[in-house]
């Protein structure tokens, strides 16, 4: 460009601003006064903001590049492109049409990235960038909260890009290696085992945790063990039969005791006092907010996530919610006050008035941690006035935990005295726990405003009866109970949660489990990893748990051993960290990552297994003899669909109440008719009805089946065999526990 131009265009020159979404865009352009509305941005004089919808851009699929990927084949496998294609997502395609033609507008003299300030924000709008052809000065907007002093400030300290390329190249190797791994590994399982199956770098090993855990639980055996209970005067104590434990193992053993203690008296050996202290719990981060969520309010990861975004966004009232920080920076404390201010309104207003008058005590080298916030602090209110009625019910419900952590945070520890006493009768050994509260601290808080914390401890009731050593009490009272040894529990999203964090638990080199730290996924995408199982039926929600389904079970048992591990996931997430501290480059980790998609591949093509899932409800495939799972959808229809992916046939089952004539008496027996109309016309295969049974009530009313084929079979389109059909129903459909089943869900359906 000649410098003439420049020069002549100079005074009018704007700064164009990429946000992730329209809602954001839209605050933007408010609080940096543009008011002009075309189609996907708003112009000021300053500045022409814009957004994206979530990406825009992709890795390209395979087929991008090479016409022979277009179809799955183990003999194409692995794909290991060197170089990953981008291309521009089709549904959203308009707008990124438009940001392309604002980069490209000759008055546009930097782009300040205002998406998401997190990695997958800055994927956002890097790939943008690079698609969109964009050359010029880059501009970082990094901000924790949307309120719009917040967004001033940020505006009036851009950082540098350049700042935020290291993350860049992280949030770009993850998606690389998701690619490499998941594409090769996904066909492979596919093609080898003929069944839609599915694997990714982060979701497997998570789904083989909850499989382990299920095989934990079929193979557990429970037994019965008891205790003894006595009440020595005025104190309740249990027997310890050794140092251990206060289990007796056997029932027998169990009365020998208390036989032996019956009506006599026992002394107090011990008094034991000892004073303790809990410190106040830390400020939330995204992980540990959704797993107390989960357990108290019954919400999902994404319903959590969902919600606190709102609070964030539209409300303005919390802080950045994808952050993995429980710490605050030494630049929030002068902002306190304020924030415990804009609590006054709610459920907390009480305790926030108290800590506005009386003042209040926290332990500042617990709460405030600059070097242990990276990106974000950790979830905290902010100086936004809270209305509780302009909030819904869940709002206000996620709110209130936040900003009831928060206040605990700015308190002091609770402080109670442990007393442990210790009896013995008859060369038994009694004790008996009790707790004495001397200073509630960060207790208070939930105390006052009615709320439950989520640190509440079951703790033993302290008693009031002060007994001393050498004294001497009868025994009034001695109680057996039997207990039953606790089964593993299945993991609800809480406790799934927990372990995705902590992974490195489950990993044995020490020197690893201390770098893991980030444990499995991170918390930005730890919501979507259990959606997408649950989305692709591996595992399903029984309540608050999540049980893995017959098919997730078999994926797990099929997928290569190093894909399921926990400690090499998180090895490349350290090396993903590693990359995002500067401490390590793309090329090295890619070519590995690549090398290991490529033996997956190989362990896959070399295994001798056969996909076999076990159903419990199941039929078998007229067509190919394969078992066939059951789905019921959502208006209750039973359907069956073939595991065999070449096959994938599919038929569901039409139950209808059919009234007979009062006229007819004597109803005829259970007895079955096939229907195959003339195969002229194609559709015409597509019914077969069979009488199944009458109620077994005396009803005037019959039930029956009708079988649809939703899909036919892949394997051949000709019609089906009349003998195999007729064959197939006999086999099931008469049976006593079939006519109990029907029963059932005919009253499941009258519910
Ligand atoms: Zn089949």
């Amino acid at each position: 460009m000649p410098d003439g131009i420049i020069t002549k265009v100079e005074e009018s020159l704007k700064q164009l601003v990429l946000a992730e979404k329209p809602s954001v865009g839209r605050e933007l352009a408010r609080v940096l006064g543009c008011t002009q509305r075309s189609e996907g941005f708003i112009e000021g004089s300053e500045y022409i903001i814009t957004w994206a919808l979530g990406h825009l851009i992709e890795l390209a699929e395979p087929a991008a590049y090479s016409d022979s990927y277009r179809r799955w084949s183990l003999k194409d496998l692995p794909m290991l492109p060197p170089e990953l294609k981008l291309e521009v997502i089709d549904q959203t395609k308009e707008q990124f049409r438009i940001i392309k033609s604002l980069v490209e507008r000759a008055d546009i003299a930097s782009l300040i990235i205002a998406t998401d300030a997190g990695r997958e924000g800055e994927l956002v709008a890097r790939w943008i960038i690079e698609e969109s052809g964009y050359r010029g000065p880059i501009k970082r907007l990094w901000i924790s909260s949307q309120t719009e002093e917040a967004i001033q400030t940020g505006f009036a300290n851009l950082k540098e890009g350049s700042l935020y390329d290291n993350l860049y190249r992280a949030a770009f190797s993850r998606a690389a290696a998701d690619w490499y791994v998941g594409m090769n590994v996904t066909r492979a399982l596919t093609c080898h085992y003929d069944a839609r199956l599915s694997a990714g770098r982060v979701q497997t090993p998570i789904l083989a945790l909850m499989v382990d855990r299920e095989d934990e639980i079929e193979a557990f055996n429970g037994r019965f063990y008891w205790t003894l209970k006595a009440r020595f005067g005025p104190i309740s104590a249990t027997l310890w039969p050794t140092e251990e434990t206060s289990r007796i193992e056997t029932e027998e053993l169990a009365n020998e005791y208390r036989a032996r203690i019956v009506g006599k008296t026992g002394t107090v050996s011990e008094v034991y006092r000892d004073e303790k202290t809990m410190p106040s719990p830390l400020a939330y981060d995204l992980t540990a907010l959704q797993r107390d969520a989960n357990t108290l309010l019954d919400f999902s990861a994404k319903e959590t996530l969902d919600i606190l975004q709102g609070l964030y966004e539209r409300h303005k009232v919390v802080t950045y919610p994808r952050t993995d920080s429980r710490y605050i920076t030494s630049d929030i404390l002068p902002t306190l006050n304020r924030r415990i201010e804009s609590l006054t309104n709610t459920v907390l207003g009480p305790v926030a008035r108290q800590y506005l008058t009386g003042g209040y005590g926290f332990d500042e080298g617990r709460f405030v941690q600059d070097a242990k916030v990276t990106d974000h602090h950790a979830i905290i209110p902010t100086e936004i006035w809270v209305n509780p009625a302009s909030l819904s019910k869940k709002e206000n419900d996620l709110f209130n935990l936040i900003a009831l952590r928060f206040l605990e945070v700015l308190s002091s520890s609770y402080r109670y005295e442990s007393i442990l006493t210790t009896i013995e009768s008859e060369n038994l050994v009694f004790k008996s726990r009790s707790t004495r509260p001397l200073d509630l601290g960060w207790r208070r808080v939930a105390l006052h405003s009615g709320l439950k914390s989520a640190e509440f401890v079951d703790e033993e009731e302290y008693h009031t009866e002060e007994v001393a050593a050498g004294q001497n009490l009868p025994v009034l009272d001695a109680a057996l109970r039997r207990f039953t040894t606790p089964a593993p529990l299945r993991y609800t999203e809480a406790t799934l949660l927990s372990a995705m964090e902590n992974a490195g638990r489950l990993v044995d080199d020490p020197l690893l489990k201390k770098q893991m730290g980030g444990g499995l996924g991170t918390p930005a995408t730890r919501a979507d990893i259990i959606e997408k199982l649950l989305q692709n039926a591996y595992i399903e929600r029984d309540g608050k748990e999540l049980v893995p389904t017959p098919k997730g079970r078999e994926l797990i048992r099929l997928v290569p051993p190093s894909l399921k591990s926990a400690a090499l996931t998180g090895e490349w997430e350290l090396r993903l960290s590693n990359i995002a501290e500067g401490i390590e480059e793309v090329g090295p980790f890619l070519s590995d990552i690549k090398e290991s998609a490529r033996l997956l591949v190989e362990e896959v093509k070399q295994s001798g297994e056969v996909f076999a899932p076990y159903f419990s409800e199941s039929k078998t495939c007229p067509h190919c003899s394969s078992v066939m799972m059951k789905v019921t959808d959502p208006i209750g229809q039973a359907h069956f669909i073939c595991q065999r992916l070449s096959c994938s046939y599919e038929e569901k089952e039409i139950k209808k109440r059919v009234f007979i004539e009062p006229e007819k008496k004597d109803p005829p027996a259970p007895r079955k008719v096939v229907v195959v109309k003339a195969a002229a016309n194609p559709e015409a295969v597509k019914k077969r009805v069979v009488v199944k049974k009458k109620a077994p009530e005396e009803l005037p009313y019959r039930w029956e089946t009708t079988i649809e084929v939703v899909r036919p079979s892949k394997l051949h389109r000709r019609a089906v065999p009349q003998q195999h059909v007729f064959k197939e129903r006999e086999s099931s459909g008469s049976s006593f526990a079939d006519l109990i089943r029907a029963s059932e869900e005919r009253k499941k359906r009258r519910r």
